[in-house]
């Protein structure tokens, strides 16, 4: 498979300009993200994933903006990451991805003030990336606001929910659009995440 195959627009396929071809989580994903459907990969770190779920994003952004003019936005895209050092690293590839298109991303995460955080979510962003601890105190204070957010990615659900993430997660899902698409990544698939997964999916995901 080859990115021409994709059918993406140049400026989202423009970020894998020193990619030969698309890694094999990509290409078995991207035709069932782009058909707008429940996702479940089973995938380590360095499979490529990042972009596996971060270009069918971009596109989601893309196509909802389009026709629209308005530059004050709330987001529409939300991925969950277990750690800081996870979430900032999707938050760099995405952020970088983003810039031909203009697909903005902002990352949140304990540990460090809030104040960066909540200025670049004021100032209108596409695509949230964060931890869930920081996710919800921003939820709370009513700075972060999901009800538009129609594309999330739970990204190493498992490791998640072992942190004992489970309630933040329920609760910041609870917060998303009901019309939305989900995507999970895991490296193992134990009993709790499957359960998120029948609570909160389409009843028939594709799983790779
Ligand atoms: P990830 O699993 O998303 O953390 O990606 C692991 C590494 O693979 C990163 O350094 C990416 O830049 C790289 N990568 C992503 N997609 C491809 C691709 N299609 N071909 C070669 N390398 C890739």
């Amino acid at each position: 498979k080859s990115f021409e195959e994709a059918r993406l627009p140049d400026e989202v396929v423009e970020c894998c300009k020193n990619f030969d071809k698309p890694s094999p989580i990509q290409s078995h994903s991207w035709p069932f993200l782009l058909d707008g459907r429940d996702f479940i990969g089973i995938a380590a770190t360095g499979s490529g994933k990042t972009l596996a779920f971060g270009i069918p994003a971009m596109m989601h952004v893309l196509s909802k903006r389009k026709n629209k003019t308005s530059k004050k936005v709330n987001p529409l895209c939300l991925v969950l990451s277990p750690t800081r050092e996870l979430a900032q690293q999707i938050a760099d590839v995405l952020c970088d991805a983003g810039k031909p298109s203009g697909v903005r991303s902002v990352c949140v995460y304990g540990g460090t003030s809030k104040g960066p955080q909540i200025s670049s979510l004021k100032s209108g962003v596409d695509i949230v990336i964060g931890t869930p601890g920081r996710l919800k105190d921003l939820i709370e204070m009513g700075v972060c606001i999901l009800k538009e957010v129609s594309f999330v990615v739970l990204d190493e659900a498992d490791r998640m929910l072992d942190m004992g993430f489970e309630p933040e997660v329920r609760s910041i899902l609870g917060q998303t659009s009901s019309v939305r698409q989900m995507v999970m990544f895991s490296a193992t698939w134990p009993l709790p995440v499957h359960q998120l997964a029948q609570e909160f999916m389409d009843p028939h995901p594709v799983k790779v």
